[in-house]
């Protein structure tokens, strides 16, 4: 007890905290979606405030380019390909124990989203994908989960907290469909580390504001920032839309769609994702024997990497699988055909 006291001594001396708001963050359940730069430093701010359960939610494994701003992970990660929600689980554990922290390495999808997001009381959004970003309003609306948004990208990013039938939802300000292809991405215009902090910091301030009992004092706004040219501003996010297909009429558009998708190309950064309709379980290790005979092949225990055609392929047990090297989905799909099968 004396351990816990001191721990989070200066975040119970902040009056709208306290005692009791200490409290309610050990009885809180928060899910990250995405653990790239926003994520890493969310989930750093949440497990160190005490947040009694962090599920963190990713598909990626960590590479070189990241280390400049994904503040959880270190040389050795990036060398061995380590799925981030592993890599990110280990160090929180230790920066804090007595925080129960589940890592899920997939992306989220139409058919596991409701599984992975709905027992939480808040969602924090670490992704720079819209199609996820629907799923996560979905399930906002549908389960009565605030979520938290931020995006960043160059130097400029953006905040908002979502709150079921207070606040518009994703859908109200943004439409049914906002994904852009070809707009700025952390892989095209490249990203600094400062202002994913700043957004990363504004959305944990909102989470930890809703989790202590202090909703009031959470703004009914957007906050945008651009670190390089000196500018922050907010917007209003006024009333939900009477008209909202989402929130005013429930109908689920992201949850409800078919993940058919049998490859999915995550833009610009020359990597297409490839993923069964159904997840498989592969025996990985008579796996790695097999592509051996065609390109050179790592396996750690967990992901197997394997270079084949001027490609590097990285295969999880689940069967799905991230083709570098191409941002073709055809290819990827072909590549997956020839050595994985479908
Ligand atoms: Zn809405």
């Amino acid at each position: 007890m004396p351990m816990e006291r001191d721990r989070y001594s200066r975040q119970i001396l902040f009056r709208p905290i306290g005692r009791e708001g200490q409290s309610k963050l050990a009885q809180s359940r928060v899910a990250i979606v995405g653990m790239g730069a926003l994520g890493t430093v969310s989930a750093s701010h949440l497990v160190r405030a005490g947040v009694g359960y962090v599920r963190l939610i990713d598909r990626d494994v960590v590479e070189e380019s990241n280390l400049q701003r994904q503040s959880l992970y270190l040389e050795a990660d990036a060398l061995q390909h380590r799925p981030k929600a592993e890599a990110a689980a280990q160090i929180l554990r230790e920066a804090n124990s007595e925080v129960v922290i589940e890592p899920i390495v997939d992306d989220l999808h139409a058919t596991n989203a409701e599984w992975l997001l709905s027992d939480v009381d808040v969602i924090v959004d670490g992704t720079d994908n819209f199609q996820v970003r629907y799923l996560m309003n979905d399930i906002s609306v549908k389960h009565g989960i605030p979520w938290s948004y931020g995006g960043a990208v160059s130097s400029h990013g953006v905040t908002a907290f979502f709150r079921p039938e207070q606040t518009p939802c994703f859908v109200c300000l943004f439409g049914s469909d906002a994904s852009m292809p070809g707009h700025d991405t952390c892989d095209t215009v490249g990203v600094i580390s400062p202002v994913v902090s700043m957004i990363a910091s504004l959305q944990t301030a909102d989470v930890l504001k809703y989790l202590t009992g202090n909703e009031a004092r959470i703004a009914n706004r957007a906050t945008h920032l651009d670190v390089w040219a000196n500018d922050y501003y907010h917007t209003e996010l006024g009333q939900p839309r009477e008209d909202c297909p989402c929130c005013k009429h429930h109908q689920y558009r992201a949850l409800d769609a078919k993940s058919g998708a049998m490859a999915v190309s995550l833009c610009g950064r020359a990597t297409v994702q490839v993923r069964p309709d159904h997840p498989v379980a592969i025996d990985m290790e008579a796996f790695a024997r097999r592509l051996a005979a065609f390109g050179k092949v790592n396996f750690n225990g967990h992901i197997l990497r394997c270079e084949l055609d001027g490609a590097t392929l990285t295969l999880f047990q689940d069967g799905r699988a991230l083709v570098h090297g191409t941002s073709e989905p055809a290819v990827a799909r072909m590549l997956y055909a020839r050595y994985v099968g479908m």
